[in-house]
């Protein structure tokens, strides 16, 4: 399924940029172009002009956002028991819900910090 498809899914009415990425990302793919974040942005915010900027500086893509610019807030992961490891849980907690029109992440989402090189 394509961003661009009728048919393809729609951003809950309080859910996130980056929970709606991470949702469809998942279920359908991604197509490594700013589609779906475009197609959030035309049916919840169509006046936010910067969101997709915003989401090119996290990434461009879906599956870059959620995956690089991006990580899930500590309370999100889940330890895993064998490695001792914090690691993305299996059943992700439903969005905790932005305002109606707002481009911005939930409270389950942080910036990944950019690596220093150090
Ligand atoms: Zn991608
Ligand atoms: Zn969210």
């Amino acid at each position: 399924m394509l961003p661009t498809d009728p048919d393809a899914p729609e951003p809950y009415p309080d859910e996130c940029v980056a929970c709606y990425l991470r949702r469809v990302v998942a279920e359908h793919g991604c197509d490594h172009t700013p589609a779906w974040g475009e197609r959030f942005r035309d049916l919840r915010s169509p006046t936010a002009h910067s969101l997709v900027r915003r989401l090119d500086a996290l990434g461009g893509c879906g599956c870059a956002v959620v995956g690089r610019g991006l990580r899930p807030v500590r309370e999100v992961m889940v330890r895993d028991l064998h490695t001792d490891e914090l690691e993305e849980p299996e059943r992700w907690p439903g969005c905790a819900g932005v305002g109606p029109t707002s481009s911005r992440p939930c409270r389950h989402w942080e910036r990944r910090p950019r690596r220093t090189g150090a």
